[in-house]
């Protein structure tokens, strides 16, 4: 396809700010579902675009086979049958030769091919008198989603086999692309959707790969071959810079580095605030990769670990020494500071490509996260044993994600404890004191704060989802990013009738959302009374900066009068009036 840029026409674009960071480079753009690409390809391209398209089915039979096998092992027979039938319509002639056909005939790729005699099928199953075809016509758009996932797939894996570095343009990307992005040559990424609190921008900021979200269609004319520059920290993009822009960017990317160095004084320092208040800063890390930065940015410690990603990378589920390796390394690299590993939270926007359990797992209220785990014990217990075998090697602490109440805490402690007993029956060492938190992420974990309380050693307050789950926003779509406001009175409230309950009932709490990390946010949670937040490692130096100059007695003076104050605008007004004086540190910051 051609871009509707073109050179010596600079066209500026906005987004939002992902990942900070000033990168200057060639786009690659990547398609994907809501983009089917659709090319003309040659008469003589027509055998690799049929060889591409059996491969993708031999590639999603395959993937289906073993599904099935799994849910027979699990006795989930209903899941195994549905499986069942789409490898059946995978293995009728009569669609796969119309795909065929439709390829040698119309001479386009095999992405489009599918799609259309896709639809072409679904139109007849779903106009059927028979109700039972009428219902294959969804299983049937299932299979092309695949089937086109696939091929686009490999589109993505292209990225590693490029000489240059290039700069990802594409309609969306999910947790299990940006994983990839780690091993190949991106150099940013520019998405037309998307949010700061998405696992996507997460990881981004984690990676240290700058990064532009939610900019909007405009973006998607762009194409590969276009050079941009992406300003990660203000969320800015040109297309086709002119020479000027290239240089004002190149001075911007100096000052960048300066103010790092000048941060770099406070990265090995304990912090505290100016009345005396210690803070301990521990690290929000997703890949070994990332220890480095543990030190180079000097926190205490890792105060989540989000295992899942470690599902990602890789076409099969993990075994359990595998787990083993990974959490051990971590855990002595670490040491004597502690790791709180937590629990698989795949599901929603974090999915495994090769682990489809089917049901919910995409949806934010599905099958996901401890939920999954529990319906699916084998996959939990291999966990819950690997952790506890690292937990030999230095300071774990373990962690379940997505806890909404008493009942499903002790299913999860009833797995732990039986892993114990196992591994104790086994003669595997272990710690057995080994603490366990519960994430409050959900409303209904923040409101029965105190039920919980009685059951764990400690609280970690996982505000993106907090937040996500208390106003029913979904923290990836930009159309509604501006209801999703951690100065809700709802969500402060949820975060301070929390922080109550561990104080009275003497436990551990800590915040690893991504409020913990913001300048203005990380001091109302001093104002709270946290002394124990978790982040993203790349911005502790920030957020020791800001809390080094402030006291806590000033921040809960704050926390005292916006807590009297009805919306979070009126909240935001108030800081930004009000605060700015006691905290002119974040003048810097905004
Ligand atoms: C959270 O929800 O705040 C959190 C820390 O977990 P994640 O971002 O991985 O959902
Ligand atoms: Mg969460």
């Amino acid at each position: 396809m051609t871009s509707q840029f073109t050179e010596g026409n600079p066209t500026v674009l906005s987004g939002l700010a992902a990942s900070p960071g000033v990168v200057i480079g060639e786009v690659f753009r990547i398609y994907d579902r809501v983009d089917i690409p659709r090319h003309s390809i040659p008469a003589n391209g027509v055998p690799v675009e049929v060889h591409r398209f059996l491969h993708a089915v031999k590639r999603v039979k395959k993937d289906l086979r073993s599904i099935r096998e799994r849910l027979h092992l699990d006795a989930h027979r209903d899941g195994a049958d549905i499986f069942q039938a789409h490898i059946m319509m995978l293995e009728d002639p009569t669609m796969v030769e119309r795909i065929r056909s439709h390829i040698a005939t119309h001479h386009v790729n095999a992405e489009a091919a599918v799609a259309d005699v896709g639809a072409e099928f679904m139109d007849v199953f779903s106009q059927s008198e028979n109700p039972y075809f009428r219902e294959r016509s969804v299983d049937l758009n299932d299979l092309v989603q695949q089937i086109v996932s696939l091929l686009m797939g490999e589109e993505r894996l292209d990225l590693f086999n490029r000489e240059n570095e290039v700069i990802v343009v594409a309609h969306n990307l999910t947790p299990s692309d940006t994983v990839l992005m780690r091993k190949s040559k991106v150099l940013a990424f520019v998405t037309e959707a998307g949010t700061r609190v998405s696992h996507t921008a997460i990881l981004a900021r984690s990676l240290g790969i700058p990064a532009v979200v939610g900019v909007g269609t405009s973006i998607t004319k762009a194409e590969t071959g276009d050079q941009m520059v992406v300003d990660g920290t203000h969320g800015r993009i040109i297309m086709w810079p002119d020479e000027e822009q290239i240089n004002e960017y190149r001075i911007e990317r100096e000052k960048s580095y300066k103010v790092e160095a000048d941060l770099s004084a406070l990265r090995t320092v304990d912090v505290q605030t100016t009345d005396g208040r210690q803070i301990e800063i521990a690290a929000n890390i997703e890949f070994l990769e990332e220890i480095e930065l543990i030190r180079k940015y000097g926190a205490k410690g890792v105060g989540l670990y989000r295992t899942e990603y470690f599902y990602m990378d890789r076409e099969d589920l993990p075994s359990e020494d595998e787990l083993f390796e990974d959490y051990r390394y971590m855990v002595e690299q670490v040491s004597p500071e502690t790791v709180i590993i937590r629990t698989l939270d795949i599901g929603g926007d974090k999915l495994v490509p090769h682990l489809n359990l089917g049901g919910s797992m995409d949806s934010l209220m599905g099958l996901r996260s401890i939920r999954l785990c529990l319906k699916f014990p084998d996959i939990f217990m291999n966990q819950l044993r690997a952790i506890l075998r690292a937990s030999e090697y230095g300071n774990v602490k373990i962690m379940f994600p997505m806890i909404s109440g008493l009942d499903e805490l002790r299913e999860a402690k009833w797995h732990l404890e039986k892993a114990q007993r196992l591994l104790k029956e086994q003669h595997i060492p272990f710690d057995p004191t080994v603490k366990i938190g519960a994430m409050i992420e959900l409303p209904a974990a923040a409101l029965s704060a105190d039920l919980l309380s009685k059951e764990v050693d400690f609280f970690s307050i996982g505000t993106n989802d907090l937040i996500q789950y208390t106003i029913a926003i979904d923290r990836r779509n930009e159309e509604t990013l501006p209801l999703y406001e951690p100065l809700h009175p709802a969500v402060l409230r949820l975060i301070q009738n929390v922080i109550r309950v561990a104080v009275d009932a003497g436990i551990d709490i800590t915040v690893c959302g991504e409020m913990a990390g913001d300048p203005v946010l990380s001091i109302l949670l001093i104002g709270m009374g946290f002394e124990q937040l978790s982040m993203s490692p790349t911005v502790i130096p920030e957020i020791k900066k800001v809390i080094s100059s402030i006291s806590q007695q000033d921040a809960q003076h704050l926390v005292v009068e916006i807590m009297k104050l009805s919306t979070a605008g009126e909240i935001e007004t108030y800081i930004w009036r009000n605060a700015m004086d006691r905290f002119p540190e974040l003048l810097n910051w905004v």
